[in-house]
């Protein structure tokens, strides 16, 4: 069924522009009604939340309009690929909420066909073998301001072409000692279209095809034949290839085959984030986070650990919109995404990050009371559950002051407080070892404000959480920050890189947390709103209780926006 086609999005925003040209095409009937995207990885790393713009958008507009979207592995580089990331990408695009069903290709898969077409263009004379080293072909090509030299190699007969490729293909001719080259123009404006190389000798096996191949198609040769076979319609990629596009275009037309129209986007920079695969992985074979799922990294598998729900990042992809100029989002926009949907979605439960012992000196030794807490103030559905209140209770540490200054509002000395869901609470007296450290505080609670009201209407100026002590739960709780310091990781001094940038304290591991007892069963990846601390998340390691947080509760991004309204 094809939605209609009103030139608005569901939420009746403008479409952007790519989605423009497809509704247009779809008026036109250009591609007789067809709508087909593809997300095109190559399997040298993981995906980040880079990738998460592009599979959004090529899903995305594949969803809108009724039409289909594959996923497919650009596989055509085999020494720097390996079966583990393919693996990891297709989880990936999965958990984001998307479904290639059965059109999963690779572009090894045309090799065989790429090949054929590569002899048809030698065939028609568009196409040369070349002798030239690869510092020979860097030094022909010219520059900006200089026009190259056309190869000693160029005006070979079709047939020794046709024998070189062939003997090139059979394996006879060791790594870089020739290429296959396109016969464009030397002297052109755009340094794509002087002669590229099509494909180069490389001796290595492929993940996929063994060794069934020594030569191997360079990206702009292949791409677009990949696109070709499958007929995409509408081929997305971001502004770095704007520049191919003549190229694209050039070797389609010389073949005479499908022609899909490449369309150009900016591509996503976060602040604070450095998104190149390359430095990813660097910072993983460095040791410098703990892997590829670090919570610290911009990964998909990072964020998902981290607690980052799909909603929270589609929608982000939703928010920063597609357009034509680079620039950089800040990271609080993508973190304002993320509260917005966790606060709907998270459970409430209490946790102590830094437990204070205190006894409240006037409530029965054995007495355990179960009482209500509310879920998720969000979501009434979600109901209440009861949490165990007793003598002896944890506070935070920071939630206690014993000369606390003037704005201050929390426990201290003869102050009373409320414990959410449960009393208010008096502070008594405060005992302290012989460093003069605080080991406990005793309080007396008031019997007739349970579930946290007074009722003679008196009212406290602060409403601390707080478990019971012999019902709360030990737990691990790592604290992130951002990996880098910087807001442009890459702006580093001369004799540096990227790396000089990381943030020392981008890690806090506190051993010593305790959690409310019904946190006992949590699943891996469980997401939650510890009250009061922020959004947290189990993490995905089996044997303790982790927790991951995920974010703070403050919104700096949405206080930024209140500003300029
Ligand atoms: P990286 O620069 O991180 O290594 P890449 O472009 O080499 O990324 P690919 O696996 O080739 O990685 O990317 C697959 C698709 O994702 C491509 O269509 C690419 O344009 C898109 N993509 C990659 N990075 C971004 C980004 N930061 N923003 C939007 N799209 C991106
Ligand atoms: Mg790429």
């Amino acid at each position: 069924m094809t939605k209609p086609n009103t030139g608005q999005n569901n939420k009746g925003q403008k479409l952007d522009f790519i989605r423009q040209i497809v509704a247009d095409d779809l008026k036109t009937n250009k591609w007789s009604g067809r709508v087909h995207t593809r997300f095109p990885p190559e399997p040298n790393g993981y995906l980040h939340i880079g990738h998460a713009k592009s599979i959004c958008l090529n899903f995305g507009i594949a969803d809108q309009f009724s039409g289909l979207c594959n996923l497919r592995f650009d596989d055509t580089n085999p020494i720097k690929e390996e079966a583990e990331y393919i693996e990891a990408i297709k989880e990936d695009v999965r958990w984001l909420g998307f479904d290639w069903a059965d059109r999963l290709y690779y572009a090894s898969d045309y090799f065989q066909q790429m090949y054929e077409y590569a002899l048809q263009l030698i065939k028609a004379g568009r196409a040369y073998v070349c002798d030239l080293t690869p510092d020979q072909t860097r030094q022909y090509r010219g520059t900006l301001t200089k026009p190259g030299k056309d190869s000693p190699y160029r005006s070979r007969s079709i047939e020794e072409n046709i024998d070189l490729f062939e003997q090139m293909k059979a394996g006879k001719f060791p790594d870089g000692s020739r290429t296959l080259r396109a016969k464009i123009d030397m002297a052109h404006p755009n340094l794509n279209m002087r002669d590229p190389v099509m494909y180069r000798i490389l001796h290595a096996a492929h993940p996929r095809t063994a060794d069934a191949w020594c030569i191997y198609p360079m990206y702009d040769w292949a791409h677009g034949l990949e696109d070709s076979i499958e007929e995409i319609t509408h081929s997305i990629c971001t502004l770095e290839f704007e520049n191919h596009r003549p190229l694209y275009d050039w070797f389609l037309d010389q073949l005479g085959v499908f022609h899909p129209q490449q369309i150009e986007f900016a591509r996503l920079n976060l602040s604070y984030t450095v998104m190149s695969k390359r430095k990813l992985l660097q910072l993983v074979a460095d040791g410098l986070v703990t892997g590829w799922d670090d919570p610290r990294m911009p990964t998909i598998c990072g964020l998902r650990r981290r607690g980052y729900s799909p909603a929270a990042i589609r929608n982000f992809c939703t928010v920063i919109g597609v357009n034509k100029f680079n620039s950089t989002v800040d990271i609080a926009l993508l973190e304002h995404c993320l509260r917005e949907d966790l606060n709907k979605t998270s459970p409430r439960v209490m946790a102590v990050l830094k437990p204070l012992k205190v006894i409240i000196d006037n409530y029965p030794e054995d007495k355990v009371e179960q009482l209500d807490a509310v879920n998720n103030p969000e979501d009434p559905s979600a109901g209440t559950r009861k949490v165990p209140f007793s003598k002896e209770l944890y506070i935070e540490q920071d939630d206690f002051m014993e000369s606390p200054p003037k704005k201050f509002y929390r426990l201290a000395p003869g102050r009373e407080v409320r414990l959410r869901y449960a009393y208010f609470v008096t502070c008594t007296d405060v005992t302290k070892d012989s460093n003069g450290n605080i080991t406990e505080l005793h309080c007396t609670y008031d019997p007739a404000t349970r579930g946290g009201d007074a009722p003679d209407g008196r009212k406290v100026k602060s409403t601390l959480h707080w478990l019971s002590a012999p019902h709360a739960l030990k737990a691990e709780v790592r604290l992130y920050d951002h990996l880098f310091i910087n807001e442009n990781p890459d702006d580093a001094p001369e004799d540096k890189d990227f790396k000089s940038n990381l943030n020392p304290d981008s890690l806090q591991i506190l051993t010593d947390c305790r959690v409310e007892p019904s946190l006992a069963d949590t699943k891996p990846l469980g997401r939650y709103q510890f009250e009061r601390l922020g959004y947290f998340c189990t993490d995905s390691s089996k044997d303790n209780l982790i927790f991951n947080r995920t974010v703070t509760l403050r919104d700096t991004w949405a206080k930024i926006q209140k500003k300029q309204k």
